[in-house]
């Protein structure tokens, strides 16, 4: 199967109650990882590229990665996504550049200079066969190049005037998720019977107000990692220092893949099992150097995490066919 958009995969999602994984890729072993587990659960795929993974893989390295995991999973759907497009020249460089789908992130700019920049993008996109995610409202928090200390939740009235104008594909929303591995702190969470700390939930009302502005629209989630506590706790007992990493409890991820969430962006949590699973290993076999002993558990427990995404938050196991 050659790349595809993520159209079709969108109106699947949207009529069958679930949500597409967006998993960001950096490097083979990530690769690997999330398109294994895709294959062998039969759900369809996007992996995307962040500006910052640009700058660390080569833009060359991280599409024939991505080719070379179309051959090895010929049986389910990948689109290649560019996250957070800065610009339109960004945007452009990716569709030229063999990308299926592209983020314009103008959600900074006044509101008429988001529309006329993520306009730009959809007009050029379309016409290269290519679909674009636009963004209203801010996320708090810090995801490679992209940092906002304090978030802004999408204003609903916003968004049937945005949609039109702009001609956008899905909308990426603000709703009490963040970047990176520290979403909530201490103080904004309560304590459940275990005492774990529970954050704020989101804000659901403005997903359905949105929901029923823009009836049979895909909207995204971004910063939806649920920072897993076991690899929090890996991480800092093998010589890392992670303390009060909160993310999305996945119920209310769950929650959202059944309504009109269409795509959920996972990255942390890849990064947590990666760097927790190589803390690990280097900690009890001191005496090895081969970075193939390292990056395989890795990989496999990247593999793992993915699989429970798909099966257990996204509901996308399957969905293939
Ligand atoms: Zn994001």
């Amino acid at each position: 199967m050659a790349l595809v958009t993520t159209k079709e995969m969108f109106k699947k999602a949207y009529d069958g109650g679930y949500a597409i994984g967006a998993f960001n890729v950096n490097n083979m072993e990530i690769v690997q990882g999330i398109t294994e587990a895709c294959q062998e659960e039969k759900a369809p795929v996007i992996l995307q590229v962040s500006k910052g993974a640009r700058a660390y893989a080569n833009h060359n390295y991280l599409v024939k990665l991505v080719e070379a995991a179309i051959l090895c999973c010929p049986d389910i759907p990948i689109a290649l996504h560019l996250d957070h497009g800065p610009d339109f020249e960004t945007c452009k460089s990716c569709i030229d550049g063999g990308f299926t789908s592209v983020m314009i992130d103008g959600s900074a700019l006044p509101f008429e200079e988001n529309i006329a920049v993520t306009k730009k993008v959809v007009e050029y996109a379309h016409e290269h066969g290519a679909v674009v995610e636009g963004e209203l409202g801010t996320l708090a928090g810090i995801e490679d190049e992209v940092s906002h200390a304090v978030g802004s939740y999408t204003r609903p009235e916003e968004v049937e005037e945005f949609v039109s104008k702009t001609g956008v594909d899905s909308l990426a929303i603000a709703i009490g998720t963040s970047h990176g591995a520290y979403k909530f702190k201490p103080e904004q969470c309560t304590r459940n019977a275990d005492g774990i700390l529970v954050p704020p939930p989101l804000r659901f009302d403005i997903l359905e107000d949105i929901s029923r502005r823009l009836p049979g629209f895909p909207i995204v989630l971004h910063g939806s990692s649920s920072v897993p506590q076991d690899y929090v706790a890996m991480v800092n007992a093998f010589g890392g220092a992670m303390p009060n990493a909160i993310g999305v409890p996945e119920d209310e991820l769950r929650h959202a893949a059944q309504l009109s969430v269409c795509k959920i962006n996972i990255d942390s949590d890849l990064r947590l099992a990666m760097t927790g699973t190589i803390r690990k290993f280097m900690a009890e076999h001191p005496d090895k150097f081969d970075p193939r002993e390292y990056l395989k558990p890795a990989r496999a427990n990247i593999k793992e995490l993915v699989r429970h995404k798909l099966r257990n938050v996204l509901g996308c196991a399957g969905k293939a066919e």
